[in-house]
């Protein structure tokens, strides 16, 4: 009897998860996979005052009962390995092993990628990791946002956000990690964000504390009470293995962490957290030589590069204004006005 009662115990903290989490059909947009199935399809993003689009989504939806879980990327068109490793997690999920539902969407900046357009949706020039939660009276960056946050925020449990160096980009890996103040939801997410394994986690403050602007997709399942993390690898229009690998063996300790598939997770000890992190903004246009390469660290007033015009005349020693590590630098000689040309993350005095 004691047993069984334990047992009844442990199945409804097992089973504490909406019912849509049950193991019926699960919907998002127009793929719909049964129960140990897995299915492809879009969200489709109705044309407004311009065109539409369709954002490719995948769901695997497990054997077995468990929580959802959606991993989106792509926003930055051409932060390829953070795609890729998507891309990887859609062939090696297998929906017979999973326990719960995952919700896949590998690129949701389809002109960014296929144009090879940085940072932006070409369609409206705007970022699509700053306009959510999205509105369908907008343009298309609005609309595909608004259309994220109904058919993949709202039905989720937990959410990750991929992203990393972009094409001008020379970063080195890390994830995020923002604190809403609710305790329970603080720490499963600090626990994802240690299971991920990136050995460096920036504590992500002052963020947008309104759910109806909350900007940026973890913050926008944040505001909604689902532990989300951030996690960038990758540079430079690189696909490297070992890049890949961070995001796709993350992701996998994460969902182990979940547990929604078996196995132990791998959590990272004693992570370097960092505490905030400062931009080195170019005053003018001109020819970028760096200095330092990404994960350097560095001290206050060290000269991290410079800026010459196009005679060769030195106009800009970039100094870092702090010291810490050199999180991304720009990666390419190409400088404008108002060009981020690295940012610096400062450790934290203490870990949180
Ligand atoms: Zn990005």
């Amino acid at each position: 009897m004691f047993c069984r009662i334990l047992g009844f115990v442990a199945l409804l903290l097992a089973t504490n998860y909406p019912l849509h989490a049950q193991r019926a059909a699960f919907t998002v947009g127009t793929a719909t996979a049964a129960a140990g199935q897995k299915a492809n399809g879009y969200i489709e993003v109705p044309a407004g005052v311009d065109a539409g689009t369709n954002i490719p989504v995948v769901v695997v939806n497990g054997a077995k009962p468990g929580p959802v879980l959606a991993l989106v990327t792509g926003a930055h068109g051409t932060e390829y390995v953070s795609i890729i490793a998507v891309e990887k997690l859609i062939g090696e999920l297998d929906p017979s092993q999973v326990s719960g539902t995952v919700i896949l969407v590998p690129l949701v900046n389809l002109l960014s990628f296929e144009q090879k357009v940085p940072h932006v949706n070409p369609a409206d020039n705007k970022s699509m990791n700053r306009f959510y939660p999205g509105k369908m009276d907008g343009t298309q960056t609005d609309r595909a946002l608004f259309m994220i946050t109904k058919e993949v925020v709202d039905p989720c449990d937990y959410l990750i956000d991929y992203h990393g160096g972009d094409l001008d980009e020379s970063l080195r890996p890390y994830a995020y990690w923002g604190a809403t103040g609710k305790e329970a939801q603080d720490r499963i997410s600090k626990q994802m964000v240690l299971a991920f394994g990136l050995d460096h986690i920036i504590i992500w403050g002052e963020r947008p504390t309104d759910a109806t602007a909350s900007r940026y997709l973890d913050n926008t399942a944040s505001l909604r009470g689902k532990p989300a993390i951030v996690v960038e690898a990758g540079h430079a229009g690189t696909v490297e293995s070992d890049d890949v690998a961070l995001l796709v063996n993350g992701t996998l300790s994460t969902m182990r962490a979940l547990k929604m598939i078996a196995g132990e997770p791998h959590y990272i000890e004693n992570p370097v957290w960092l505490g905030k992190v400062v931009d080195v903004i170019s005053e003018g246009p001109g020819i970028w030589y760096p200095l330092v390469k990404r994960g350097t660290y560095v001290s206050e007033g060290m000269k991290i590069g410079y800026v010459t015009d196009y005679f060769g005349k030195v106009i800009l020693d970039a100094r870092s204004p702090v010291s810490g590590v050199i999180l991304h630098v720009n990666a390419v000689p190409s400088l404008k006005k108002g060009d981020n040309i690295a940012d610096i993350g400062v450790v934290a005095a203490k870990a949180p």
